[in-house]
């Protein structure tokens, strides 16, 4: 873990020129992907949009950032949450515990896990290390992954639980005096990841989904229920996230947005590109996953996706850098069976295997091709590892 100071503390950015009453917030985090913006929107109600990770030096720089606005954290009216994770929902509690008599929202589908957070919940390590068996992880790596991840989450978990006062579905508005911004559910990232948009000055606040300096991982883990009984190998239902992230950037194109303003990497001002880069930096690893099954699957039979994982990742450690890459490779098989590009089958061991489907393999999304040219002018997004945000 990266050290808790950092040179960014309380630093507030000016106001927008367009949405002079939008600041944005900068806090530290102890986190790889480095500080955390979240956005003061000055109006009626006073509102925080996201709120930084629990601990001294974010709650320091919160209260800096407060006192030149010349606030008090105990008039926070209103905190929205665009997802549930650390960095974002970490503070919401104490902000109330220190007086602030404020609502939360949240999106439904992330309600539960800010009423319920725990590191624990957040880490599933069981539920993760099911998924990771039946796609082909050995029982003695995911026993040290597990034992990782167990002492990472014995460290401070960084974040409260809180109540959600309301829970948001698409469409829904943030409303103020002069001010409103609409609810866009944007899931991928997790179950109710969202963003707000406001019209007038086309301003678009992201979260994890899109950032400046990063492409966040997509959430997969098994959901309750008994296996599928439309599904011929029987598989539980589960939460795939890189098919819906990709469908939620896709539906973000074509947008009249001026400004992205994200929980990572500065203000962007080009947003068409930032959502063409993000659906590259996928399409580009799931043109690559598909390469090397091919390759694969013509040195023998059907393959795991961790016999995947060790193709595309042979320099990466399988402990300690296993689960981000291992989403990956899971999503982006996702995405190739719903393509029809690739069969699935379960082995003898009832591991899941894939192979090349009859008759496909010429897999070339149209984004990969417009964006080929714009990809190798700006050499943003290149073959490496995975991107990641909390
Ligand atoms: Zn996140």
């Amino acid at each position: 873990m990266a050290d808790s100071s950092s040179p960014l503390e309380g630093l507030r950015r000016p106001a927008l020129p367009r949405l002079p009453q939008v600041h944005q917030i900068v806090l530290p985090t102890p986190w790889e992907v480095g500080p955390v913006q979240i956005y003061l929107v000055e109006g009626s109600p006073l509102t925080l949009i996201d709120t930084g990770v629990r601990m001294p030096a974010s709650r320091a720089a919160l209260e800096a950032a407060f006192d030149a606005l010349g606030y008090g954290l105990d008039e926070i009216e209103r905190v929205v949450l665009t997802h549930y994770h650390g960095d974002h929902l970490g503070q919401a509690q104490s902000l109330r515990e220190a007086g602030a008599r404020l609502e939360v929202w949240s999106h439904e589908d992330d309600a539960f896990l800010c009423e319920n957070f725990s590191a624990e919940r957040d880490e599933n390590i069981e539920g993760t290390a099911a998924l990771f068996r039946d796609f082909g992880v050995s029982a003695e790596l995911i026993e040290r992954q597990t034992a990782m991840r167990k002492q990472w989450i014995a460290e401070d978990p960084l974040c409260d639980a809180t109540r959600v006062d309301r829970r948001l579905r698409a469409g829904d508005r943030v409303e103020f005096k002069d001010l409103a911004f609409e609810v866009i559910h944007a899931p991928g990232h997790t179950a109710g990841h969202i963003l707000l948009y406001e019209e007038e000055t086309g301003t678009l606040i992201t979260g994890d989904h899109l950032m400046g300096n990063a492409v966040p991982f997509t959430d997969n883990y098994y959901v309750e229920g008994a296996p599928d009984p439309r599904d011929p190998l029987a598989r539980r239902p589960r939460f795939q996230g890189l098919p819906l992230y990709l469908e939620s950037l896709r539906a973000l194109r074509g947008g009249s947005f001026r400004a992205i303003l994200p929980a990572h990497g500065g203000i962007l001002e080009r947003p068409a590109r930032a959502i063409d880069d993000a659906l590259l930096f996928y399409e580009v690893r799931i043109q690559r996953t598909l390469r090397t099954l091919r390759k694969l699957c013509r040195d023998g039979g059907p393959v795991s996706a961790w016999q995947l994982w060790q193709q595309l990742f042979p320099k990466a450690d399988p402990v300690t850098q296993m689960r981000t890459r291992m989403l990956m490779v899971i999503g982006a098989l996702d995405v190739l069976e719903s393509e029809g590009e690739i069969a699935t089958e379960r082995g003898d061991d009832g591991v899941v295997l894939h192979r090349i489907a009859r008759g496909r393999g010429q897999f070339e999304s149209s984004v990969t091709a417009r964006s080929r040219r714009s990809c190798s002018e700006s050499g943003k997004v290149g073959m490496g590892g995975v991107g990641v945000a909390r």
